[in-house]
């Protein structure tokens, strides 16, 4: 699909993460805004509040963005979603006839804060890149037993915290946990000393279910997509993870970039699924393209230092699909909320500069990262950003996620001490 052309030119330059294509949807405010609903293009946001207040967008007999989420908006399901998408295409494109109108709406993108774009409802995390499944399980459990029987037939999960998901900018503490490494011989409690990122894609639950439904039916109930730092304690995760899972190692922080990209923008970038090493049971069968061609990279930043881009990968690496995720999590007949979010799991290519997470980067921490500086990463330190980017590339233009960043402060005084 080529670029559609905006009369806002800076929509239309080669490299703008926001152009037509995409209308991504936010939550934004600015000194004269409190937090709103807002679609980027270019580089200015679209007050879809107060344009629907004004009567400009009506896709309801009640508002629907008169409070800061999608939420209200992604209940009302496909047929609005359509709407709304091609409304804002017409009224966006080139040869509009009331530019004038909209213009009054378009708020700089340049000073605005992003806020929460939804109300997370719950958020479950999947395990679903094979390469960082291999990594990890040999890493924990020896290259013997890597893979656990159950992988190649089901996209394993865990379900996480909702509480703890911020938007990106959010700085996040460095955790305190219970840790027993093998050479201890009694556990402790202390701040992590192997704090990590996971690089994922979150994809946000749009339409409820109350019954198991089908890959097909789950790839149409996916609202939208961002990009998802499941931030991990591995030292908390080692010694707490069997046998149900990661628990506290997790619950610290999850953080999602501000702009949710929509499936129908993410259309033309849809690819397979890899070839399947066992064919998957009937529920879980692949039944087309449902994964996306998606650059992701990722970097870090030492306090007042230089970035470094440490790792560049896409999603195209993954096992399964977020459409098969969904359709799993439903199969007991557990019910799916609007604003639920899933997290694909770390995406990691097969070779050591696709990575997704540091645990896998400095294999243990055994083969440190050398910075620009010099200076050497097994996990994050103190005043560390890191920061997730992403975007599809099409003919002369890209679908841009925004940033998904994160800046690690110190850990806090004993919690427990008196
Ligand atoms: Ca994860």
């Amino acid at each position: 699909m080529p670029l559609m052309i905006s009369w806002l030119e800076s929509a239309n330059v080669a490299d703008c993460p926001f152009p037509l294509n995409n209308l991504p949807y936010g939550v934004f405010s600015t000194d004269k805004f409190s937090p709103r609903c807002g679609v980027a293009i270019g580089d200015v946001i679209f007050d879809i509040q107060a344009a629907e207040a004004a009567g400009l967008m009506t896709f309801s007999s009640v508002a629907v963005f008169d409070a800061p989420s999608w939420n209200s908006f992604m209940a009302l399901g496909r047929q609005a979603w359509a709407s709304l998408r091609a409304k804002l295409i017409t009224i966006l494109a080139q040869n509009y006839d009331d530019q004038a109108a909209i213009s009054e709406f378009l708020v700089p993108l340049d000073g605005a804060t992003l806020h929460m774009p939804f109300k997370v409802s719950e958020y479950t995390d999947f395990y679903a890149g094979r390469n960082h499944a291999v990594n990890i399980g040999t890493m924990f459990r020896g290259a013997e037993n890597a893979l656990p029987p159950n992988w190649l037939h089901i996209p394993i999960g865990y379900n996480g915290r909702a509480s703890s998901v911020v938007v990106s900018g959010t700085a996040v503490r460095r955790p305190w946990g219970q840790i027993k490494a093998p050479t201890d011989d009694k556990p402790r409690f202390a701040p992590s000393q192997r704090f990590d990122i996971e690089l994922e894609m979150g994809a946000i639950v749009g339409v409820a279910s109350d019954r198991p439904i089908t890959v097909q039916e789950a790839d149409a109930n996916i609202f939208g997509y961002v990009l998802l730092n499941d931030w991990s304690a591995r030292d908390i995760q080692a010694w707490e993870y069997q046998p149900l899972g990661p628990f506290q190692a997790k619950a610290a922080a999850t953080t999602i970039s501000p702009w949710i990209v929509t499936a129908a923008a993410l259309e033309a970038f849809r690819c397979d699924t890899p070839k399947r090493e066992f064919e998957l049971l009937d529920h879980l069968k692949d039944c087309g393209p449902m994964l996306y061609d998606i650059e992701l990279a990722v970097s870090l930043t030492p306090e007042g230092g230089a970035v470094n881009t440490i790792s560049a990968t896409n999603y195209n690496q993954m096992y399964y699909s977020a459409a098969q995720q969904l359709a799993h999590h439903t199969t007991s007949g557990c019910p799916m909320n609007v604003g639920d979010l899933l997290g694909s799991g770390t995406i990691s290519g097969t070779e050591k500069s696709q990575y997704g997470s540091l645990i896998e980067m400095s294999w243990g921490g055994k083969q440190p990262l050398t910075l620009s500086s010099g200076e050497t990463r097994s996990f994050i330190q103190d005043g560390d950003t890191l920061t997730l980017s992403g975007a599809a590339k099409g003919d002369g233009y890209i679908v841009g996620f925004g940033l998904c960043t994160g800046k690690l402060l110190p850990a806090l005084a004993d919690p427990y001490k008196r």
